[in-house]
């Protein structure tokens, strides 16, 4: 029989690369990792490849002279870096996978919204702006409130929230100070403003498969996300909104991925409920981020990675109907700027009941950065039970039982 491999197109550091490789070992698939690095790093090894995700054309025919010797089934990104090579290797190889087109307005919010909302999609008002463009003026005819954000950064970085002119001209200008000192040099850089959508946030992970939207797991995100920052904290599921906006939501994020092109494999949708009904915040062609899969299983134990990695190789899997009660995941936000020194009540966290696992991901000793400039988090509070409120509970007094001594930045003293 022919041997099952298959590419899994990743980051140095990537939270995602775990569950995946341990998906492709309980599948008895080879797994080989691409991972993004600078073109004089970039080389071939027995199960690497360092690539420069960002040139196309190289890294195509660098994973094309792999494949000759050593066939893959599937090319997969594990998260959003990898997502447009993913779809470009996928075309050069002749492999089943999301047009390049697609995954590119799967990570270009600007894109994103204007193919949304010509399939009429209900998306806020928005507008691309430029951080050359005359911003005293935006401000004056910007909706109100609006928010920020950049094109294609992610974890609600850079994302600020404006209630007037003033506050405007701020974010603005905050955000160009990001973008400036991600790439120094790049000069004006794009980004959007949109209305304000109120309302209850939730996350939607599915399979597409030829097109269909079947959905795996529906999160509620019951912490009050009304900014200035959007700082993800609690996903519970299955969520505990009506079986009718539940299914409503469902609707419009398989309108939503039609609309983008998206027609096979995973998506992470996440979606704003109020009394006119759901809203596109954004949708992605990959799983969910960080170690947030863990929450969940499916038939007798499968990973949300074992679907996505069986999906991809054409092999069967048993069952894609959610199993294990009510699970949930914090995400456990930064509250300040400085060096993380010591981290105490893990044990503490870690025994509350329906508590499954801490794991604290900032390194010690380090700098960490919160929202809208930082792009971690301290780390992960899982918990599981019979149902979301138990679980909901059970990670706010895990949390609580959580004390990070975080030192301060202080201004560099002047030697001279
Ligand atoms: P990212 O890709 O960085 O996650 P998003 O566009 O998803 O960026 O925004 C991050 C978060 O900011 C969302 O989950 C939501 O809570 C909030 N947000 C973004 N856009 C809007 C909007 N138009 N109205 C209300 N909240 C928004
Ligand atoms: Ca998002």
């Amino acid at each position: 029989m022919e041997s099952k491999r298959i590419l899994l197109l990743t980051t140095p550091n990537s939270y995602r690369d775990a569950a995946f490789l341990a998906a492709a070992a309980r599948l008895g698939v080879e797994a080989v990792r691409a991972v993004d690095m600078p073109p004089a790093l970039a080389s071939c090894g027995e199960h690497t490849l360092g690539l420069d995700f960002a040139d196309h054309d190289a890294a195509t025919a660098a994973i094309a002279r792999y494949a000759a010797a050593r066939p893959f089934r599937a090319i997969t990104a594990v998260d959003d870096s990898g997502s447009l090579l993913a779809a470009h290797a996928s075309a050069a190889l002749g492999l089943p996978h999301n047009a390049p087109a697609a995954a590119e307005a799967a990570r270009d919010k600007y894109l994103m919204r204007t193919l949304l909302a010509r399939h009429g999609v209900p998306v806020p008002e928005f507008r691309l702006c430029s951080t050359s463009d005359d911003i005293a003026a935006l401000a004056e005819h910007a909706p109100y409130p609006c928010v920020v954000k950049p094109l294609n950064l992610n974890g609600s970085r850079g994302v600020i929230r404006a209630d007037d002119p003033a506050e405007l001209v701020a974010a603005v200008a905050r955000l160009s100070a990001l973008l400036g000192a991600l790439e120094p040099g790049a000069g004006p850089r794009p980004f959007l403003v949109e209305r304000f959508i109120p309302g209850f946030e939730v996350a939607l992970e599915g399979l597409l498969d030829g097109g269909r939207l079947r959905v795996l797991a529906l999160f509620d995100k019951p912490d009050p996300l009304d900014g200035p920052f959007f700082e993800e904290t609690i996903y519970v599921t299955p969520s505990r909104l009506p079986a009718e906006a539940q299914a409503a939501i469902g609707e419009c994020a398989a309108h939503a991925a039609a609309a983008l092109g998206l027609r096979g494999g995973p998506i992470h949708a996440e979606l704003r409920v109020n009394r006119h009904g759901p809203w596109i915040v954004e949708l992605a062609g990959r799983s969910i981020g960080g170690l947030c899969s863990q929450t969940l299983r499916f038939g007798t134990d499968a990973t949300l990675e074992e679907l996505i990695v069986a999906q991809a190789c054409g092999i069967p899997v048993e069952s894609l109907g959610r199993a294990g009660g009510a699970g949930g995941v914090m995400m456990i936000p930064i509250p300040g700027a400085g060096i993380l020194r010591r981290v105490d009540g893990v044990e503490q966290a870690r025994a509350v009941a329906g508590v499954e696992d801490v794991a604290i991901t900032a390194p010690l000793n380090n700098p960490i950065v919160p929202l809208p400039e930082g792009e971690s988090y301290l780390g992960f509070i899982f918990a599981r039970g019979d149902r979301p409120a138990a679980v909901e509970r059970a990670l706010r007094e895990a949390h609580a039982q959580l004390r990070f001594h975080i030192q301060p930045n202080i201004p560099l003293l002047s030697l001279g």
